[in-house]
């Protein structure tokens, strides 16, 4: 039998605050364990939690992003669990009352070409702390650093129908959450997490399988192999006849597969009701038009610019709009440059390939979006030819300094000399009379053959736009 997929995602993203959603802690990742805490994120008794403004202005600036509605009036909940890690006894949630629903984000995948996947809700939270396990000592202690970060949970509709359309959707929010800047992204710190649950059912049928939820994938290709995996599981636990059990599972990256967490027996209820230390948090349409203003060009839209503003294919701008600091390094240096072609070109091959070999990122680059301008401004002045101009980079890199110093210290200038390189051009001529004597019998592809030799008797200096013609005619 054949059986499609059916994927939600719930994603936790933690909001790029300096201090905790409901008290002046810090958010700082990697301080000593409990340095960021106080009485309200560590629950002791008689403190009142403050709503942290800022986080709300991101969240709604989220859900502006993802097309959600956004309601006027949310409320807080309190989520009852015991846990160790959760000194109060609950977590603050939005449930009933999220902040915002009905949004959707488009993705693009080779399989299904473009799809909306439609966002159920987004919601508030805080974080819980964490539990570091010692098994040497038989101990386990607790950070609460953690405890009360402002977190949004993003809820996708089950429209997702495979393990690339999840990674599309993931990356493309990912990708979002960056651009308006209110979540790090970064995914080892936990600052953007994703829980997946997959159900199969057979291929035509309406109603949906059981599913099961794999919880806290933290990279992209993780999540794209889990899913993968869960999906062959289901199906042959399907196929042999069987049912599958609706529980949590875990993924386990060392050994690439999925393995049993809990079941349904063991969820808990958690007996949500309205906190009644926090009021209904109530949206204006002045706050709400507020942040709307400060929304910056989002990916889509940038990408549909770049191939207006720059004449770049699809592919080029969605290679350069692929994160926010690339964009912003790819303008920055095709800005004063004529030639915006070549530019994207030497920022998706030349700049990218030297960040991929050293592996650092593109916010760490040893050669800035102005010193690639001044390069290539070198070469649309004819100063230094395309050749040269690698060279140079190469220099760049290694020593920081600036091009047109390299060029003067390496002696690296263009030779437009035409009485020069005529010289060179039959000095090439008069060495190599065989393959002179071929091309005169029409054997042209020999033409870069000379065009080499000039080179190399320039030492890479000659400007092609001077050679081509003079070589033409002296081969004549
Ligand atoms: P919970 O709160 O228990 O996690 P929700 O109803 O909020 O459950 O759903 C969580 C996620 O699971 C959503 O992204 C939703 O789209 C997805 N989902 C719900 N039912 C299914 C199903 N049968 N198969 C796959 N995904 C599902
Ligand atoms: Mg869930
Ligand atoms: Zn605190």
């Amino acid at each position: 039998m054949q059986f499609e997929p059916v994927i939600g995602l719930e994603v936790h993203a933690q909001l790029k605050t300096k201090t905790k959603i409901f008290c002046s802690c810090s958010t700082e990742f990697g301080k000593p364990p409990n340095a960021n805490t106080c009485p309200v994120c560590t629950g002791m008794p008689g403190v009142l939690p403050v709503l942290n403004r800022l986080a709300v202005s991101f969240a709604i600036k989220a859900c502006l992003a993802t097309h959600c509605r956004i309601n006027r009036e949310s409320r807080f909940d309190r989520k009852n669990y015991f846990y160790p890690d959760l000194p109060k006894g609950y977590q603050i949630s939005q449930y009933a009352a999220p902040i915002a629903e009905h949004g959707f984000l488009e993705i693009e995948t080779n399989m299904s070409g473009l799809k909306k996947i439609g966002i159920t809700r987004i919601h508030m939270e805080e974080d819980a702390g964490k539990l570091i396990h010692d098994p040497a000592r038989s101990k386990s202690m607790v950070d609460l650093n953690r405890t009360g970060v402002p977190l949004i949970e993003i809820v996708s509709d089950p429209d997702i129908r495979s393990a690339e359309e999840a990674g599309a959707y993931l990356r493309k929010l990912h990708n979002i959450l960056k651009y308006i800047d209110v979540c790090d992204g970064n995914m080892e710190e936990g600052s953007f997490r994703c829980d997946a649950n997959i159900s199969l059912r057979p291929l035509g049928k309406k109603e949906f399988g059981t599913r099961t939820e794999l919880k806290n994938l933290n990279s992209f290709k993780h999540i794209e192999k889990a899913i993968t995996y869960e999906i062959e599981r289901q199906a042959y636990v399907l196929s042999e006849g069987n049912s599958v059990i609706q529980e949590t599972r875990l993924w386990d990256p060392s050994k690439n597969k999925t393995v049993s967490m809990r079941g349904k027996e063991e969820a808990h209820d958690y007996r949500y009701f309205p906190d009644p230390d926090l009021v209904p948090l109530i949206l204006d349409e002045t706050w709400i038009k507020a942040v709307e203003k400060e929304m910056p060009e989002l990916p889509d839209a940038k990408l549909s610019r770049f191939v207006k503003q720059y004449a770049l294919s699809d592919t080029d701008a969605g290679v350069l709009t692929s994160t926010l600091a690339l964009a912003d390094f790819f303008e920055k240096a095709a800005g004063p440059l004529k030639d915006k072609k070549q530019a994207a070109n030497w920022v998706m091959t030349i700049l990218l390939g030297m960040l991929n070999t050293k592996g650092i990122p593109i916010t760490e680059s040893p050669v800035t979006a102005e010193a690639v301008s001044k390069l290539l401004l070198l070469i649309e002045n004819g100063k230094i030819n395309a050749n040269a101009a690698k060279t140079v980079f190469d220099l760049m890199v290694e020593t920081l300094k600036d091009p047109e110093r390299i060029v003067q210290e390496k002696g690296l200038e263009q030779v437009s000399d035409v009485s020069e390189l005529e010289s060179a051009v039959m000095t090439v001529i008069n060495e190599n009379p065989e393959e002179t004597a071929a091309y005169r019998t029409g054997k042209t592809k020999l033409f870069s053959f000379f065009m080499g030799q000039v080179m190399k008797k320039t030492k890479g200096k000659a400007d092609p736009k001077i050679v081509t013609p003079l070589l033409k005619t002296k081969l004549m």
